[in-house]
């Protein structure tokens, strides 16, 4: 048995003859210095949502951590197991971060299957449906409106699902204290990846504009 898939062998060895090589300075220096990031992004797993890839990074630049549909659960300290609020505590309390931002994209699978709560579960444990439920009543409602097409729900509970993480993010007491201070802000953001477009939450109104609106990824089709 191969010790690791040979895509993944190619991959690394054109990173390391090529980026690496070409930062070798700066992985040395936060080798040496550690990693001081600014930035942490709250990203779904989706292989198509890569932050790094999307936000062009640096190694060093972003303090990143992916979970299914790039939810923040409530602040919740009753000694369960947290991945994501751990990331937090460390990314704040250790790093002290200026930004974290949730990051959403298109065509969710987790978001997919909030809006499907009568499919059968991928396991007996159905980890994604108890972890979905942390969207349960948006995906509710926004479920039952009929008047939207399935992609219109769609893409509005992937956008309410960033301002409800958003909100969490705010039950997170160091997380509350450091914003309430101005050391720390937090953003919402969501990607298309069938256009490229990149939208920002309003963080005053909670709606979804495009910041570079006038850079155009794709020329539209149709
Ligand atoms: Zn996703």
């Amino acid at each position: 048995m191969k010790l690791l898939p040979d895509h993944l062998l190619e991959g690394y060895r054109s990173f390391i003859e090529g980026r690496y090589l070409a930062e070798t300075q700066t992985y040395r220096a936060l080798a040496r210095d550690g990693q001081t990031p600014e930035t942490m992004v709250i990203a779904c797993c989706d292989s198509r949502a890569a932050p790094e890839t999307i936000f062009g990074s640096a190694p060093g630049e972003l303090f990143v951590v992916r979970n299914v549909a790039n939810l923040v659960p409530p602040y919740s300290p009753d000694g369960e197991f947290h991945g994501t609020s751990a990331a937090l505590e460390f990314a704040v309390a250790a790093l002290k971060v200026k930004h974290i931002v949730v990051m959403g994209h298109g065509r969710c699978g987790g978001i997919s299957a909030a809006l499907s709560p009568d499919a059968e579960p991928l396991s007996k444990g159905d980890f994604i449906g108890k972890w979905m439920s942390l969207v349960r009543p948006a995906a509710e409602a926004v479920g039952a409106n009929a008047l939207m097409t399935a992609g219109e729900r769609q893409t509005a509970l992937e956008r309410i699902s960033i301002r409800h993480s958003v909100a969490s993010l705010r039950s997170f007491p160091d997380i509350a204290a450091r914003e309430a201070a101005g050391e720390l802000s937090l953003h919402g953001a969501w990607f298309d990846i069938s256009s490229g477009e990149l939208w920002a939450m309003d963080p005053q109104t909670g709606d979804f504009e495009r910041p570079l609106a006038g850079i155009e990824p794709l020329p539209t089709s149709g």
